[in-house]
């Protein structure tokens, strides 16, 4: 199998239409051979972002020295700016035993990080490690909605994130991606989102 059973699971919490272009992305990148690459995360909740957020901000993270006494941050994103909230995310590693291929020659290293961020960017997916800080396994589908408003509609339907997956395929201008709220295949992802993680 071109893409292994549990980053199969872990995408079905994602946007039915972002779903569908991460695992084209990844099957194309795990067909080239060579390296194969793994779903980490998807939709991740608020309150494990406001944990993530805390670190080396209020609570001690890594690599804490005298000049940086609380260690180095691991998100810039604060609770309900990241499109992980919303089903608009993914992060991947790499499979085996050396997830981010530090291990590996340098060279070989990055050329298989590019290689797996032209695949995202086929599928007209962001990939993370265009940015300044390199978020090289993270790709997310942009679209033409604000933070605020994502979280606006998730927060007045009261059901999760089912009437925003809906105003993102008019927004998109995609046929409707998936079988709305009566939806059963589509884990409960309000209470994902708003519950412990
Ligand atoms: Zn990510």
């Amino acid at each position: 199998m071109i893409i292994d059973q549990r980053s199969i699971d872990l995408m079905r919490f994602l946007y039915p239409e972002f779903e569908k272009r991460a695992r084209r992305a990844l099957g194309s990148f795990n067909a080239r051979g060579r390296y194969s690459i793994r779903v980490n995360e998807t939709l991740r909740g608020i309150k494990r972002q406001e944990k993530l957020f805390a670190i080396g901000r209020t609570v001690k993270g890594a690599g804490a020295t005298e000049k940086l006494p609380m260690g180095r941050i691991v998100t810039k994103a604060e609770a309900w700016k990241s499109y992980h909230h919303y089903g608009l995310a993914i992060c991947c590693v790499f499979q085996g035993a050396d997830p981010y291929l530090l291990k590996e020659d340098k060279q070989r290293a990055g050329a298989a990080w590019q290689a797996l961020g032209a695949c995202f960017t086929a599928e007209g997916l962001t990939w993370g490690g265009r940015w300044g800080f390199g978020d090289m396994g993270h790709a997310e589908l942009q679209v033409d909605i604000k933070l605020d408003e994502m979280k606006r509609i998730v927060m007045e339907g009261g059901q999760g994130l089912l009437p925003l997956w809906t105003e993102l395929d008019r927004i998109l201008g995609v046929p409707r991606s998936w079988g709305g709220a009566k939806d059963f295949s589509r884990p409960a992802t309000n209470e994902l989102l708003l519950g412990e993680p």
